[in-house]
């Protein structure tokens, strides 16, 4: 298979690094509309809660079929907020994946709830749905899924457990942008879904943005209420909202970026097509993508019991690669109140001591990806 990317037209030397992201193709591809979005903000004067973000937001609530989408500061705000307009309070628990990101966790806790740890699926890394009943108490609220590394969760099971509990669903889509569910697109699969859009996610503003996509007209009436300090009516405060807005200036340059996602999602589905294939038989997990589901590839992880000593040899060729991530929430000092230790989620420990991520961006060329497969051939 050849993927000659049309955003990366330069050739680079044969032995040049190769960086763990570059994101200036998609600026690049999308220079004309997004440099058009920044003047006319500028010039319009007005810079929050505008015609930009409404405009945005209706695209990107089409984009991913639900009814509506609200733009929120970054995407820690979107999920602390949903969970607050789902009704999650202090003393709740909440239902997270040992192995994700800390602000899954520290979303659960800006509510003042607990996030209850449950270890995921081996193979797909994302919440294992058969854990979820042994986890719940008289005392969860909700469950919080996380697309990990664009691989969509088994929402069909995570729901039924939901309905079966009287739980409510959010699930955090910051990695997971135009990722497919069973001929369904994230994003309108839960009571709401909670978007990232920092630079580096697979829709990533010019600055940290956030967004919460869902059905429910009286939840999203809440959101935009607890997103501008709790008041509907200028100076009339309902509730102890937060200051938390996507800004005019970020609004736009998403709505000038969001009509070419589609397109680089496929040329990351085509990438890592290659790298599936080019390693295949090599002694590595490679990520595995269950039938009917269609990862957004913001992350090619692969593991590999000498996680440390590829890491090397791989940066020693010029080749950057990062890990996702190398302490799990529960052994970090931020959560030592919940008093978890070393062994109590082996699952997720294994991974975090095996987990890299390899190169994988829109515009990167087939000579990029074949020179990272022959290295990490070589060096596996
Ligand atoms: C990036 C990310 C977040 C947080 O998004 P920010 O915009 O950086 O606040 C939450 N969850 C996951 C899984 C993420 O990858």
């Amino acid at each position: 298979m050849t993927t000659t990317s049309p955003l990366s037209p330069r050739t680079a030397a044969a032995d040049a690094p190769i960086p763990f992201l570059d994101l200036q193709p998609v600026y690049r591809a999308a220079q004309a509309a997004i440099d058009a979005a920044l003047l006319r903000v500028a010039g319009s004067g007005w810079f929050l809660l505008g015609e930009e973000l409404k405009a945005f937001e209706r695209a990107y609530a089409a984009s991913v079929g639900a009814a509506d989408c609200a733009g929120v500061a970054n995407g820690l705000d979107a999920l602390a907020l949903a969970l607050q307009a789902l009704g999650v309070e202090p003393g709740d628990e909440v239902i997270v994946p040992s192995n994700t990101y800390i602000a899954t966790w520290l979303s659960v806790s800006q509510c003042g709830a607990t996030p209850v740890p449950v270890e995921p699926d081996p193979q797909t890394y994302n919440l294992d749905p058969v854990r979820i009943a042994a986890a719940i108490t008289p005392r969860t609220r909700a469950l919080l899924p996380v697309h990990l590394y664009g691989l969509p969760a088994d929402m069909d099971a995570i729901n039924a457990v939901a309905a079966a509990h009287g739980l409510k669903v959010l699930d955090d889509c910051a990695q997971a942008h135009a990722a497919i569910y069973k001929g369904r697109a994230v994003g309108s699969l839960a009571d709401l879904s909670a978007w990232s859009f920092y630079p580096g996610k697979n829709l990533g503003a010019m600055g940290d943005g956030g967004g919460v996509t869902g059905d429910d007209p009286a939840l999203m009436a809440q959101l935009r209420v607890l997103r501008n300090y709790g008041s509907k009516v200028k100076y009339h405060n309902e509730v102890k909202g937060r200051n938390s807005r996507l800004d005019e200036i970020q609004a736009a340059v998403l709505a000038a970026k969001l009509p070419l996602l589609q397109a680089q999602t496929e040329e990351r589905r085509g990438l890592a097509a290659m790298l599936l294939d080019g390693l295949a038989g090599a002694p590595l997990q490679l990520p595995v993508v269950p039938q009917g589901l269609d990862s957004a590839w913001h992350l090619f992880v692969v593991q590999h019991d000498d996680r440390d000593r590829l890491q090397a040899e791989l940066a020693r060729q010029g080749i950057g690669t990062l890990i996702h991530y190398p302490v799990p929430p529960h052994r970090q000092p931020a959560y030592a109140e919940l008093d978890y230790g070393d062994g109590d989620f082996p699952i997720s420990e294994a991974m975090h001591r095996r987990v890299l991520s390899l190169p994988l961006w829109p515009g990167m060329t087939t000579a990029q990806v074949e020179r990272v497969i022959r290295a990490v051939r070589a060096a596996a």
